[in-house]
This record gives structure tokens, sequence and C-alpha cells, in this order.
């Protein structure tokens, strides 16, 4: 498998239909993998945050969700051949799963919004076999249910969507527990499917900037959005010291 070294994470170099074919592999396989879709903010926190970094590279996938991991690839003179979108990845595999039979599960949001997902998804995948929901605030009692509820179901994918690095985190913990085949990190994906927070438009994702049209509209996100110039300082002026081995310095 070939992967760049970005700040310490291992992002794998593949391309959207390279992921998919790879992502059916893991669902051919017998075993729980785990697919994470940093953006330069989690690269970011990985970064600063050692057990996180490694609870991402424990993962069998890593993609290049935002443009700033693909400029950190040039910058690093081992460019990524194109950005992933973890939320492009997971429509490709509702896609997949429409056509293959594949079942689903998805976990996370808050409650109401996963039923509102689901009937949207249905419109346009009408063979799409559901094969549960959760919402993603829970205690430690729910969070037992859930994760019986899931190995009950045994989903072909598991969309986990309780941001990062919550989501990251749940699934190395549980991943083994659910029987899921392939559980995918995919932050606020079930918003996006209900409708309740608009993706930004195609000028703006062609143009890099994604991120400001997030930014306009959730205002709020100001203070995480800081993590994006110190990314890209940390990468120009250390990355090539990070690919060397030496992490957190
Ligand atoms: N969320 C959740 N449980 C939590 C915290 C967050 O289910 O304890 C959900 C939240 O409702 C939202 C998603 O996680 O649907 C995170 O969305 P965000 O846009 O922050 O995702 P990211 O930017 O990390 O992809």
């Amino acid at each position: 498998m070939n992967t760049i070294d970005i700040l310490g994470v291992s992002v794998d170099v593949v391309t959207m239909d390279e992921a998919v074919s790879r992502a059916k592999a893991y669902i051919a396989e017998e075993k729980a993998h785990a697919v994470y879709t940093p953006n330069s903010e989690i690269i970011y926190a990985a970064y600063k945050d050692a057990e996180f970094c490694r609870t991402l590279n424990q993962a069998d996938m890593i993609i290049a969700d935002g443009i700033g991991v693909v400029y950190a690839s040039k910058i690093l003179k081992a460019p990524l051949p194109e950005r992933v979108p973890g939320f492009d990845l997971s429509c490709r595999l509702i896609e997949e799963a429409n056509k293959e039979g594949y079942s689903v599960y998805f976990f996370g949001s808050k409650p109401g919004v996963a039923e509102m997902a689901i009937e949207n998804l249905k419109k346009d995948h009408p063979d799409l076999k559901v094969a549960g929901f959760a919402d993603g605030y829970f205690d430690a009692e729910k969070e037992k249910t859930i994760i019986a509820d899931i190995k009950e179901k045994q989903p072909d994918i598991l969309f986990v969507c309780l941001g990062a690095p919550k989501q990251e985190k749940w699934i190395a913990e549980h991943k083994d527990e659910t029987s899921a085949r392939l559980l995918l990190g995919v932050g606020g994906s079930l918003d996006v499917w209900a409708g309740t927070v608009e993706r930004a438009p195609e000028k703006y994702q062609k143009a890099g900037l994604e991120w400001f049209y997030r930014l306009k509209k959730q205002p709020s996100r100001f203070f995480r959005m800081l993590a994006l110039p110190k990314f890209g300082l940390t990468v120009l002026f250390k990355g090539k010291r990070v690919k060397k081995g030496k992490n957190n310095e």
C-alpha cells in the first residue's frame, strides 16, 4: 500500500475509484476495517496529540478529505492524485450498496437526522438495505444498546458520524464488537443527506474553498478553522522533518 506521511499521519495515495474498490474488497473479508477521512484540521489535531495520531494510523485506509491535505502532499513533494472527500466516498458506497445489496447502518448526528437521511437516500436508492440507525448522543448504557443492535444487524457498512476525533476513537475501540465489515468515520454526512446542513456548491469545492463556505454558513467553526493556517505553516516548515519520523516536536 502506497502512503504518504503528512505530519505523522499515513495518508493513502488513492483516487476515488481506488478507494471505492478497496472499500469493496474490505466488505468481502470477514473482519472489521476502519476507514478515516481526515481534513487538515484533523491531521493537525493528530500532530498535536500523539495518541490520536496512533489511533488514526491503525486504520486500514486513510483518505485525504480536504484540499489542504492535497496541497500539503504537494509541498512534501509526494503529490496525492486527488482529493477524496469522505462525503463523496460515502455517496459512492451508498450507490454500491444499492447495486450490490450491501446492508448499511447509520450511527450518529442528532435524534431524527438519520431517519430524514434514510428517507432522502431511499428516494434515489430504492433497493438500499438499511440494517438500522442510532443517533450519536449517548451515555454508557445507551452505547451498549447501540453496539448490541449493530452486532445483531451485522451491517456490511457502518457509517459513523460523530465528528472527529470522537468517531475515530469510537471505531478504534469498538469496531471488532460490531460485526460490521467496513466502518467509516464520516462526520457531518448524515446532516447533508438529511438536508439539515448544506454542502458547499461545486464552484466552491472546485476552487478549494469549501472551508470558506462552511465558515460563512457556520461562523461558530471559526476557532476550529484556525488550525488551517497552523497546519499549512507546520507542513511548510516542519513537514520534511516529521516525514523522517520526528513527530510532535
Ligand atoms: N455528533 C454526534 N455526537 C456527538 C457530537 C457530534 O453525533 O457527541 C454529530 C453532530 O451532530 C454532527 C456530526 O457529529 O452530525 C459532526 O459534524 P461535523 O460537521 O463537526 O463533522 P466533521 O467536521 O468532523 O466532519
